[in-house]
């Protein structure tokens, strides 16, 4: 039904070894949201990326419920995970360096096209009326891109794959502040496409600017939640993570 989330964590732990890195997450992401994690460097948001992803490093276990639109995903292999519709733009926003842009996002449609899925590339026009810089560079290779230019790649990549859940980490991460402000302004618009997103970022003025609904991470917990509105507003976030006292 329709109020379904897209996805949905509950009490999500995640252990390297004997380290607990994450401690019973809740979380969702609603149909045609966005929604936010912000928090500090270390406080666990690539780790409950990769967890939601099924991409923990081999030394990392999770427990706990992952539901995706309605399917309980926890302990599914990466693969069918992606055939359910989840797609993870990692922080470190793996490329085909000598590959061109435009076979980097044809790469991102290949398990459609594995499917026989007959129209697998009919993203690529939409992807490059999003991103204009990439339909102009579709013959460069992609290790020659500027950083902005690799993180609209990895986007439209993953777009290429038509996912129901996008979830990207850091998208803002090592980017000049016209460009940080452009890739925010282009995920409003994947929003408006119909994709739920969930976005890890530090940058938490930007990201509670754009999402509609927001978490605060901190040693592994979630300490606070509420709308995107709410939180910006909350004077301990203010102090925290926007930058004034
Ligand atoms: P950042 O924004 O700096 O990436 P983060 O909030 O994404 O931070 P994580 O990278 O998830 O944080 O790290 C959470 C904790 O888990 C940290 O204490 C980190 O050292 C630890 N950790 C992350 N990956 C591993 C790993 N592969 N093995 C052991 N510990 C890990």
């Amino acid at each position: 039904f329709s109020d379904q989330p897209v996805l949905e964590i509950n009490d999500l732990h995640v252990a390297y070894g004997k380290i607990e890195a994450l401690h019973g997450a809740n979380l969702r992401v609603e149909a045609g949201q966005i929604a936010t994690v912000i928090g500090p460097n270390g406080a666990g948001k690539s780790t409950m990326l990769n967890a939601i992803a099924g991409a923990l490093p081999h030394t990392g276990t999770a427990r706990g419920n992952v539901r995706l639109l309605g399917s309980d995903i926890a302990g599914m292999a990466i693969e069918k995970r992606v055939e359910l519709g989840m797609c993870l733009v990692p922080e470190t926003r793996e490329l085909f360096a000598t590959m061109n842009v435009e076979d980097n996002l044809l790469l991102g449609s290949y398990r459609r096209y594995q499917a026989r899925d007959a129209n697998y590339a009919d993203q690529m026009p939409v992807v490059y009326d999003l991103f204009p810089r990439l339909r102009e560079r579709r013959k460069q290779q992609a290790g020659t891109l500027s950083g902005g230019e690799r993180q609209m790649l990895a986007l439209g990549r993953a777009l290429m794959a038509k996912p129901s859940l996008l979830m990207l980490d850091e998208p803002s991460l090592g980017l000049a502040p016209l460009i940080v402000k452009e890739i925010f302004h282009i995920i409003v618009r994947l929003k408006q496409t119909g994709v739920a997103i969930l976005l890890v970022e530090q940058n938490a003025r930007a990201a509670l600017q754009v999402a509609d609904h927001g978490y605060v991470l901190e040693n592994g917990e979630m300490t606070m939640q509420g709308s995107a509105t709410e939180l910006a507003a909350d004077p301990r976030v203010a102090a925290a993570y926007l930058g004034f006292v």
